[in-house]
C-alpha cells in the first residue's frame, strides 16, 4: 500500500512550481491502468481532457498565475453530474448518449480552483441503492476487499479515493449516498448543509434532499474541497443566500468545551464492533476536552420509512421528464404513449421502476394526505427532534452504517435490508443538517469502519473541529492515506 500524496499536498506542491500537474495526473492515470480493471469505479476515465486541463495549470504556474486552492488535484466526479459535452449517464440506460450542454457550477467551481476532472463515478442507477449494484454498467467493488461493496449509491467515488485513483471525489448524498460508501470504503465523506452546495446541474433524485459532498483522504482535503463547492449560487433556486461556513482555517480549534451527544438511537441495531468503534470515537473527544454525553432523539426511528415515502415521491416526478423526447434513449413504437412506455420500459432498471411506482402511488388522489402528506409531519417531528438535541450538544456522534461492507449479491434481492444500510445517515436530510463520516478503525476482517458526527444546520465548522480530532485519534491505518493500491 502506497500512501497516495493527499489534495493538500499536490495542490500546494503544483502552486509552488515544485511539482508539475501533469506529472501528478500521470501517477494517477497509471494508478487507475494498474487497478481500475477490478474495482470499476469509473463509467468514463476522460484521459486526454484531463491531460489538456493539467497542461493549462501547468501554463498558468509558468506564467506566474496561482491556478487556485485545487491546482493540480486530480478529481472523480459521480456520474450525476452535468459535464459539458461529456456523457454523463446516471449509471442507466435512459441517459446512453445524452451529453450535456452545461457543466454543474461545482463541477466549474472546482475548475476555476485548478482541480483535473480524471472521470465519471458509477453509481447506483439514478443515485437510488446502497450498494453500486443497480448501475447499469456493473457493480463497483470494494478496494479493500473486491469481493465486497463499496456502498452506494455514490460507490464509485468513494472507490476512486480508496483506491488512490484521485484525492478527491464528489457524490451526491440524498439519504446517505456520500457518508455510508464513505464509511464502507474507508476514506472521509461529507453531507453539507443542504443549500450550501449548489444543486444545479446535479441530476435531480429528491430534490428537497439531494446536496452534493466531497469525498477524500483525509478531513483537510475534505474541507479544502468543501471551501471550493460551497457558496451561494443564483442558478439553483434553493441555494442559501447567506455566508457558508469557511471550515479549512477552523481545522485545528479543537473541541474544548464542546458538548458531544452519543446518539442512543444509532447505537441500537448496529454491530457490535461498530458500536465499539464510536464509543472510542467519543472517548477520544472526551480526550480532547469535550463533554461526552448520551442523548437521544426517538423520532430519528421514524426517518426510514418517511424517507422511502418521501424520496421515491420526489423521484417519481423528476423522473417524469424520461421520456424518449428530451434525453438520451428512444424506443420507437406507434404513438407517443406507447414510445414513451417503450421506452422507460427498456431504459430504467428495476430499483428505479420500483421507487418510481412507489412515489406515484404515494402521491396519488386517495393516498397522499395518508402516505406523503404523513410522511412530511414524520419529518418536521424529526427536525424539531434535533433541535431539542442541539439546545444541549453542539455535535451529536454514532455510527454512520450498522455494519461494514457487506459481500457483493447479499442484499440485492432483499430491499428492505439493503434500505436499512442507511438508517443513520436517512435522518440528517430530512433535517437538511451537514454530517461527516471519518474512518475510525476496522472490524476483525480488516474492513474499514465510519464514525458519523452530526451538527445543525450551517455548523460545518463545529463538525469539521471535531471530525479533525475524530481522525487524529484514529488507529493506524484507518484515517489518511488509508487505500489499498
Ligand atoms: N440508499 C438510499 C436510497 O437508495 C440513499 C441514496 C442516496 O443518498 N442517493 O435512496
Amino acid at each position: 500500500m502506497t500512501a497516495a500524496p493527499t489534495a493538500t499536498e499536490v495542490a500546494s506542491a503544483v502552486r509552488s512550481g515544485t511539482v508539475r500537474a501533469a506529472t501528478v495526473l500521470e501517477g494517477h492515470l497509471a494508478a487507475i491502468d494498474a487497478a481500475e480493471a477490478g474495482i470499476h469505479a469509473f463509467n468514463l476515465v476522460t484521459r486526454e481532457q484531463a491531460r489538456s486541463d493539467a497542461a493549462a495549470v501547468d501554463a498558468a504556474v509558468d506564467a506566474g498565475h496561482d491556478p487556485g486552492l485545487l491546482a493540480g488535484v486530480p478529481v472523480a466526479l459521480k456520474d450525476n453530474l452535468c459535464t459539458r459535452g461529456v456523457p454523463t449517464t446516471c449509471s442507466s440506460a435512459i441517459l446512453a448518449g445524452w451529453r450535456p450542454p452545461y457543466d454543474a457550477t461545482v463541477v466549474t467551481r472546482l475548475r476555476r480552483a485548478g482541480a483535473v476532472v480524471v472521470g465519471k463515478t458509477n453509481m447506483d442507477e439514478f443515485a437510488m441503492g446502497s450498494s453500486t449494484e443497480t448501475s447499469a454498467t456493473g457493480p463497483t467493488r470494494n478496494p479493500h476487499d473486491l469481493d465486497r461493496v463499496p456502498g452506494g449509491s455514490s460507490g464509485g467515488s468513494a472507490a476512486a479515493v480508496a483506491a488512490g485513483f484521485a484525492p478527491i471525489a464528489l457524490g451526491s448524498d440524498t439519504g446517505g449516498s456520500i457518508r455510508q460508501p464513505a464509511a464502507l470504503c474507508g476514506v472521509v465523506g461529507m453531507k453539507p448543509t443542504y443549500g450550501t452546495v449548489s444543486r444545479y446541474g446535479l441530476v435531480a433524485f429528491a430534490s428537497s434532499l439531494d446536496q452534493v459532498g466531497p469525498f477524500a483522504r483525509s478531513v483537510a482535503d475534505a474541507a479544502l474541497c468543501f471551501d471550493v463547492i460551497g457558496g451561494h449560487d443564483e442558478a439553483d433556486s434553493t441555494s442559501l443566500n447567506r455566508p457558508t461556513p469557511r471550515v479549512l482555517s477552523v481545522l485545528d480549534d479543537g473541541v474544548e468545551g464542546m458538548t458531544v451527544g452519543v446518539l442512543a438511537e444509532f447505537l441500537d441495531g448496529a454491530d457490535p464492533v461498530v458500536v465499539a468503534r464510536a464509543r472510542a470515537a467519543a472517548e477520544a473527544l472526551a480526550a480532547a476536552g469535550a463533554r461526552v454525553e448520551e442523548v437521544s432523539v426517538p423520532e430519528v426511528a421514524l426517518a426510514l420509512s418517511a424517507y422511502y415515502l418521501i424520496a421515491p415521491a420526489e423521484a417519481s416526478s423528476n423522473l417524469a421528464r424520461y421520456d424518449g423526447v428530451r434525453f438520451g434513449l428512444r424506443v420507437d413504437a406507434d404513438d407517443t404513449v406507447a414510445m414513451n412506455t417503450a421506452t422507460r420500459s427498456a431504459g430504467f432498471g428495476a430499483e428505479v421502476k420500483r421507487r418510481v411506482m412507489l412515489g406515484t402511488y404515494a402521491l396519488s388522489a386517495g393516498y397522499m394526505d395518508a402516505y406523503y402528506g404523513k410522511a412530511l409531519r414524520v419529518r418536521t417531528l424529526i427536525i424539531e427532534g434535533f433541535a431539542r438535541a442541539y439546545q444541549r450538544c453542539d455535535v451529536l456522534l454514532g455510527p454512520t452504517t450498522p455494519t461494514t461492507a457487506f459481500p457483493l449479491g447479499a442484499k440485492v434481492g432483499d430491499p428492505l435490508s439493503m434500505y436499512l444500510s442507511d438508517v443513520c445517515t436517512i435522518p440528517t436530510n430530512l433535517a437538511g443538517h451537514p454530517a461527516i463520516s471519518v474512518p475510525f478503525g476496522t472490524d476483525d476482517a480488516g474492513l474499514p469502519v465510519g464514525v458519523q458526527l452530526l451538527a445543525p444546520a450551517l455548523a460545518e465548522s463545529t463538525l469539521f473541529r471535531a471530525a479533525a480530532v475524530v481522525e487524529a485519534a484514529a488507529p493506524d491505518g484507518s484515517g489518511r492515506g488509508g487505500g489499498t493500491t
